[in-house]
């Protein structure tokens, strides 16, 4: 539907027309979910993410890679010049497969990482193995997230609250722990947080609060780490068509008007905010720390 290779990110077009608005049909997925599985599928830039050598020579780790936003982060980066590590469930391995295939395809290197983040040492695993075959670690994106809308708090659980803390926040600040020991000055870290950092929905308690933590980690982090020239920045997504939205993100009756009453009147394509991480990564952004970058198709955000 949307891979088209003239679509690229730098082809000066309306963004009300570059991508389609969507009506998604009701669907379910097992959390994780499935971008093979998902429909409409999304565009992650396979097709049309065109590389400016933003990001020559890096080493990046990047969470939540296989699908979604992270998927689109980890070809953007790859274009860009980078050789990407990414860290994804055991249960995912179909849909990391597809992207490494499209990281060796831009002539970079992709190293497979799977293992749950909610797992404390697992998250010291994963930066240590990261940085070993990597052969040093100078960006970090901690992306991965999960949300699991309930609509009332009689019905969420305790194991969700602490489950979805777990993943959310609780992992960002071992895996950036881990990776500041490893990274020389001119390093970064972006985090993804959300629109419900400051627009939290009801159904999303739990979810909606670890993004708020999440931009105030940012900035404190960005703070301690402004000395040592290691640079702490977030992006905050609006509605973006992901499979994290089937695998009970999102109440099954708000699906098909998924993202439509955004100032777009779309949702947004995983690829959209690849130049908002792209632009955080590379040393073009030197002046920009505790930033939380918006794309989230107009809402007005703080
Ligand atoms: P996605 O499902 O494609 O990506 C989320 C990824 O998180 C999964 O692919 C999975 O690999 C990873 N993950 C979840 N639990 C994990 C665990 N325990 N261990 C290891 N990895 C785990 O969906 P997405 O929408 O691309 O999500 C990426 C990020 O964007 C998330 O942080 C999400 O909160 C955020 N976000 C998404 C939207 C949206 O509308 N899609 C909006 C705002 C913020
Ligand atoms: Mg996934």
């Amino acid at each position: 539907m949307t891979d088209n290779p003239s679509n690229d990110q730098l082809t000066f077009q309306d963004p009300v027309t570059r991508f389609p608005d969507i009506t998604p049909p009701k669907q379910d997925q097992p959390e994780p979910g499935l971008d093979q599985e998902l429909v409409p599928q999304t565009d992650r830039g396979q097709h049309s993410y065109r590389g400016t050598g933003r990001l020559e020579g890096r080493k990046a780790l990047i969470t939540g890679a296989d699908s979604g936003i992270g998927a689109a982060v980890a070809i953007a980066f790859a274009r860009e010049g980078a050789d990407v590590a990414l860290s994804y469930l055991p249960a995912e391995e179909e849909d990391a497969q597809e992207i490494k295939s499209f990281i060796e395809g831009s002539g970079r290197r992709a190293i497979l990482l799977p293992g749950d983040i909610s797992d404390r040492d697992f998250c010291e695993e994963l930066v240590e193995r990261a940085v070993r075959e990597l052969g040093g670690l100078d960006a970090l994106v901690n992306n991965a997230g999960r949300q699991i809308a309930v609509e009332d708090i009689a019905d969420l659980p305790d194991e969700q609250w602490t489950a979805t803390f777990d993943t959310n926040i609780h992992a960002i600040y071992r895996i950036s722990r881990a990776a500041v020991k490893h990274m020389p000055p001119g390093s970064t870290i972006v985090n993804t947080t959300s629109i419900q950092a400051y627009k939290p929905s009801p159904h999303l308690l739990d979810y909606a609060s670890t993004k708020a933590a999440i931009n105030n980690f940012t900035k404190g982090l960005g703070q301690m780490l402004a000395s040592k020239g290691i640079r702490v920045n977030a992006v905050a997504p609006g509605p973006i068509w992901t499979p994290l939205q089937v695998s009970d993100g999102q109440p099954k009756d708000a699906l098909p008007k998924f993202g439509k009453s955004t100032p777009l009147g779309r949702a947004g394509q995983p690829t959209e905010l690849a130049p908002a991480f792209v632009f955080l990564t590379s040393p073009e952004s030197s002046y920009v720390i505790g930033e939380t970058l918006n794309v989230n198709g107009g809402t007005p955000s703080p």
